[in-house]
């Protein structure tokens, strides 16, 4: 493990704690002794330990208060976007993200769902939303012994409306969708990309709610597909369209499908940004193959001068073995690949160097030659 990682496993502790301790800030120390700090313990969990100080700390009203003001503090003046990511914010398992009025937040650990009332209360009083929605149903709530449930934690849920985001409106809906809602996490990189776009004829594959194909029309492209497999994104990004006055191709269908019937050399500008392939490490050998198939295809689709935008969010796959299958995928193709700009998650979810889990969402633009 890499040193101050802040994740303890069950099997690399000596002996489990007695269950009244689930739950509950602990102090760890390594084998010699040496304190690696506070952290919130829960014997269910797979992960036993996870710090969130290296000192001497309760995870009560005055640590959470102070980790959420400087959460807050460091995403000031943004109406939509990430306020709270777990152990990039030093509150493992807490995720609030921010619809303009409406708090969409996610207790992940049981340590943050007994805080949980107290947690609404800060964001309440603090944020002022008309509502704090509980979108307590991810999976992984099971691992650590919680039930999986979607509710209103404070004020009254809205209708559906439009969100601003970008210059552009979105259908917000926050009880459905996936995730919270939007993939906050490619914000910055919708209007990065549409840079590319004036004049294109463009495809946005994996296109959720359309993020980078409603940003490329606005831009001026020539024309805009984009394709996703799931039927409730697909409504979304038409409405989005409409609203918006863009006229987009919407197509649902499995991209890899989509992907074997497109003409070679009919495009000029590729969005891919699928689901996280690799969810572990075990998982990546398999889904470099997807990557590969995938940007080979797109490769193959772009006219030269083309513009490739892809990326990956299994955090298990760095830069450099994303590179290595795109250098492959193009002596494949027979093409070659110019380095435009590496890309990144959003800012407003930070990385923890000492976790490379928090790092998950790496990409390039390259030019197609
Ligand atoms: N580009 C989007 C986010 C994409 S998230 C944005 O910027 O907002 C990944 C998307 O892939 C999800 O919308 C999911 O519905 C879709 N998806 C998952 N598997 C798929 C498949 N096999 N074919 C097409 N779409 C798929």
């Amino acid at each position: 493990m890499l040193r101050g990682h802040p994740w303890v496993y069950a099997n690399e502790v000596r002996e489990l704690l007695a269950p009244e301790w689930d739950g509950r800030a602990v102090e760890c120390r390594d084998a010699q002794g040496r304190i690696l700090g506070s952290g919130i313990y829960n014997g269910r969990s797979q992960i036993v330990w996870r710090g969130f100080s290296t000192g001497k700390e309760d995870f009560g009203r005055e640590y959470l208060s102070q980790a959420l003001e400087r959460a807050c503090r460091r995403r000031e003046g943004r109406k939509v976007g990430r306020l709270v990511w777990s152990e990039s914010d030093g509150i493992p398992g807490l995720i609030v993200d921010r619809y303009g009025p409406v708090l969409v937040a996610q207790f992940l650990t049981l340590a943050v769902d007994r805080q949980g009332e107290m947690v609404l209360d800060w964001l309440q009083e603090a944020l002022q939303p008309v509502c704090i929605l509980l979108r307590n149903d991810a999976p992984s709530r099971e691992k650590e012994g919680l039930a999986r449930e979607v509710r209103v934690g404070r004020g009254v849920l809205p209708e559906a409306f439009w969100l601003e985001l970008g210059g552009l409106e979105f259908y917000y809906e926050a009880d459905s969708g996936q995730k919270t809602g939007l993939y906050l996490d490619q914000c910055e990189q919708h209007g990065r990309v549409a840079r590319f776009a004036e004049g294109r004829d463009v495809l946005d594959v994996f296109c959720n709610q359309g993020g980078f194909a409603l940003h490329c029309a606005k831009a001026g492209a020539r024309t805009v597909t984009g394709i996703d497999s799931s039927a409730e994104a697909i409504g979304r990004a038409q409405k989005n369209a409409e609203r918006n006055g863009l006229s987009i191709h919407w197509i649902c269908e499995n991209a890899f499908d989509f992907m074997k019937r497109q003409k070679p050399e009919s495009r000029d500008l590729i969005i891919l940004d699928p689901p996280p392939f690799a969810k572990a490490r075990d998982r990546v050998q398999e889904a470099m193959k997807g990557y590969k198939e995938l940007n080979l295809r797109a490769i193959l689709q772009l006219r030269p001068g083309g513009v490739l935008a892809t990326y990956s969010c299994s955090h298990a796959i760095g830069y450099e073995r994303y590179r290595e299958m795109l250098a492959d995928a193009a002596a494949d193709a027979g093409r070659r690949l110019r380095l435009l700009e590496i890309c990144h998650q959003s800012a407003d979810h930070p990385v923890w160097l000492n976790m490379p889990e928090s790092e998950y969402l790496r990409g390039y633009v390259l030019e197609v030659l």
